[in-house]
Formats: structure tokens, sequence, C-alpha cells
């Protein structure tokens, strides 16, 4: 048994992410490589050789690999995949891009988003916004797997893999790179954030979520996270939707201000290892779910969290 990780590459570095799939990769058992792909990426594979319990890192450093595109990078995962018993990568945008493509080329049906390895073949996974954990057994020789981050540590370092390039795959030119536009933040990334201060519909206004959520995340070094009805309304800009339809995160703490706690967004965030709540309803649902929580108005809430924590 030999599993194939499919790194996560932001720019040059190793995204954290993957080694929280190494770590579903090793309790599948067996060897482990994982392939680093893009422009310019011998940092991320030298950190990816540093990950304990890795055998070898395949390098595929090029430009037709520098996007992300889809096509290029599925075509070249199943060139390689003749050599392996499962395909593992973080679920991210980007593997949910390509995994897909790869399962579909190799007639397989893909497991998605696992939260737990039962053997080596049976696997736990969400349904239902969360609300029921399905077990799957996958009689696929050839198994292609999207591995939940925020159900996964990440393994440390102690590793010396041996560091191979690899040729890159035929590109089948189907798709083109044309440009992207990256939200820029000093914040931490959302999905590896230690704190989040996610703001809701309670909020009432964008500016009011700059008035009210930003300053105290700021005084935490928290990420900004918001509810769906916030982003819809346009208080927060989508990229900070957590939840069913947006991120899934599991930070040591997370504060929902002004958010109901419909299902939808629990399944962002119940897995939070401390959820502080402030609604001003206490029958809202968020406080089932909260360890702390404060029935409230918000807003002199948040003046007066800032002016407590200025003092700190
Ligand atoms: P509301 O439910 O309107 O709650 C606002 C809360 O603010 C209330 O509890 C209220 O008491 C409180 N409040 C109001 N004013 C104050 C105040 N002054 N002080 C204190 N508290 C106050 N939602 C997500 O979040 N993420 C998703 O990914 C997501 N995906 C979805 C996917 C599908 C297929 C569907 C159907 C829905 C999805 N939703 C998602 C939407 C979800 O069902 C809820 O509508 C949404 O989460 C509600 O957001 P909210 O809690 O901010 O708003």
């Amino acid at each position: 048994m030999t599993a194939l990780i499919v790194a996560e590459v932001t720019e040059s570095a190793l995204a954290p992410s993957t080694a929280k799939a190494l770590t579903a990769a090793l309790q599948i058992g067996g060897g482990v490589h994982i392939l680093v792909a893009g422009k310019n990426v011998g940092p991320a594979a030298e950190a990816a050789a540093k990950l304990s319990g890795v055998e070898k890192v395949l390098v595929a450093d090029g430009a037709a690999y520098g996007h992300h595109l889809a096509e290029p990078l599925a075509a070249l995962i199943v060139g390689l995949a003749g050599g392996y018993d499962a395909i593992l990568a973080p679920s991210t945008s980007s593997s949910k891009n390509v995994l897909p493509r790869v399962a579909a080329l190799l007639d397989v049906a893909q497991v998605s988003d696992i939260i737990k390895v039962v053997s080596a073949d049976t696997f736990e996974r969400p349904i239902y916004a969360g609300n029921a954990i399905q077990t799957v057994r996958s009689k696929d020789a050839k198994k292609v797997i999207t591995v939940r981050t925020a159900s996964f540590t990440a393994t440390g370092e102690g590793g010396s893999a041996a560091i191979e390039a690899i040729g890159a795959g035929s590109d089948p030119s189907v798709s083109s790179f044309k440009s992207e536009a990256l939200a820029k933040s000093e914040r931490p990334e959302l999905t590896a954030a230690k704190i989040i201060v996610s703001g809701g519909r309670g909020l009432a206004s964008s500016e009011n979520f700059k008035e009210y959520i930003e300053p105290v995340a700021t005084r935490l070094g928290a990420a900004i996270g918001a509810s769906r009805a916030a982003v819809d309304a346009g208080y927060a800009p989508n990229d900070l939707q957590v939840g069913q339809t947006g991120k899934v995160v599991a930070p040591d703490l997370y504060v929902a201000i002004g958010i109901s706690g419909a299902i939808q967004h629990l399944a962002g965030m119940k897995d939070s290892k401390v959820i502080v709540a402030i609604n001003k309803d206490e029958e809202a649902p968020i406080f089932q779910v909260a360890d702390y929580g404060l029935v409230a108005d918000l807003f002199p809430t948040l003046k007066e969290l800032d002016a407590e924590l200025a003092k700190a």
C-alpha cells in the first residue's frame, strides 16, 4: 500500500494543510509520497521532505502547474497514479477543482472530505451539513480521497525524505491561465487561524461590521469570519464565509457575534475548541453549541470588550 499526497502549495511555500492530509495517509498505512507541483516550488518540496513519515517527495516544477489549473495537474497525477493505491489531498478549493477530475479519469468514486480513517478502505465523512456521519467503504482498487483538515492534526517534522524531480506530464492544453484576484489581508488565514471573530446579520451593516468586529479581532490577533446572511447582505466579503457553503474551521477560539447558529453555519465551526456566542436572543441555537454564552446587545458589549482588551 503506497499513498500519494498532492501537496497544497501557496506561492512557493507548503501550506499547513498538507501535513494534516499526511496524518490521514499515515493512518491508512503503508508508504507515503508527496507530490509537490507548481512553479519555483523548491522551498515547498524541502518542507515536505522534512515531514515525519514521508518516504519520497516528487517535484514537478514547471510553468504549466504555476496556477494550479485542474487539467494539467490532473494529467500529471493520473500519469503517476499507476504506482499508488491511494491519492489524497487536503480538502481545499484547489483540490476540489483537481481531484474529481483525477477520479473521473481513473474511473473511480472519490471519497470526499473524510474526517476519520476507520481502516485502509473505510472512512467517515459528514453529510447533511454535518448532521450525520456516513461511514463509506470504497471497493475501488485506487482510492481518491480529500481530507477535511479541521479533523486531523498536522504531522510534525522529523523526516528526511528523498526529493526526486519528475518530468512534466503532457499538458492537455484545454485551459489557460488569464488572471487571478487575491484578497490580501494582514490577518491570519481563516482556515489556519487560532482565533476567529465572526459576525452575522445582527451587525446590521458593513459599517458596523468594520466598526465593531475589526477592532476586537485586531486586538486578539484573530481572523475575521462571517455568516452567509452577513455575506449575502454585503456586510463582509464572501471569502470570509464560514459554514456548509463557506469555509470549515476549527480554531482554538471561535467568537460568534450576532449569529443565530443555523445548522449550515454550525457545519463550518462546531469543531472549534472553545465557542463563545454573543446574541440578544437567549433562544438562539448558537447557545446550544457555545461553551460560553452572553445574552446581550452586541453593540455596547463589543465596545466594552474592546476597551477591556485595550487594557490587557
Ligand atoms: P440570522 O439567522 O438572521 O441571525 C442573526 C442573529 O443576530 C439572531 O440570532 C439575532 O438574535 C442576533 N442579533 C440581532 N441583533 C442583535 C444585537 N443587536 N445584539 C446581539 N444579537 C443580535 N449560513 C452560513 O452562515 N454559512 C453557510 O455556509 C451557509 N450555507 C448554506 C447553505 C444552504 C444550502 C442554505 C439553505 C443555507 C445556508 N446558510 C449558510 C444560511 C443559514 O441557513 C442561515 O440563514 C445563516 O447562517 C443565518 O445567518 P445569521 O445567523 O447571521 O443571521
